[in-house]
């Protein structure tokens, strides 16, 4: 039935909030030649970035073009690695160098100068007809939206010594998470705090 309708549109209006740091938290950014554009979709839209409309439309798209999805490959996890940098530097250091900040700015700038303003809901929200450069397109926008609009104070990146290192939004009332989830890290770090209290209790006990 829907064969005859206007391609997907991406709006802004539909990503969730702050869902680049989701995608950063799927992805080893140092692995860059083993992901594939059908990853790049599924990152963005399992994030919420991305409507499954648009992601399968872009996914025809991309075997159309295989040389040019490879590079939105590259770009995209460059994107991701710069994002890394700036959340972990501000959530850990409270700063951040202004190249991987320039470099996120300007991928959004070409976002900006692809998209269209169109009426919606809750005023206007941004729109852009499916092109290969979307998701990256969206996840600078959402990363520049957290760092112009916060609640930057409420980035962290998870406690846990194992190398999690999973970036998240700290909704709690009175900003205390220190885990990606209690079910993984947390747990895991009590675990050990546990198992160093009892050697040490022991080595007393000596
Ligand atoms: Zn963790």
């Amino acid at each position: 039935m829907e064969s005859t309708a206007a391609p997907a549109r991406a709006t802004t209006g539909e990503g969730r909030e702050w869902f680049c740091l989701d995608v950063v938290n799927l992805v080893d950014t140092r692995e860059e030649a083993a992901y594939t554009y059908a990853q790049v979709l599924d990152w963005v839209r399992d994030a919420g970035g991305l409507s499954p409309a648009v992601a399968a439309e872009l996914a025809s798209a991309a075997a159309g073009a295989p040389e040019d999805a490879a590079d939105e490959v590259r770009r995209m996890v460059e994107l991701l690695r710069a994002e890394f940098t700036v959340f972990h530097g501000l959530a850990t250091a409270g700063r951040t160098d202004d190249a991987p900040l320039a470099a996120i700015q300007a991928v959004h700038a070409e976002a900006l100068a692809h998209g269209r303003l169109q009426h919606s809901e809750r005023g206007f929200d941004w729109t852009w007809e499916p092109d290969l450069r979307l998701p990256r397109w969206l996840v600078a926008r959402s990363a520049i939206e957290l760092v112009t609009g916060g609640p930057l104070g409420r980035v962290k990146v998870c406690a846990s010594e194992d190398g999690c290192n999973y970036l998240f939004v700290d909704t709690s009332k009175n900003n205390s998470r220190r885990w990606c989830s209690m079910a993984d890290c947390g747990n895991t770090a009590k675990a050990r705090r546990l198992t160093e209290k009892r050697r040490a209790s022991r080595v007393a006990d000596r």
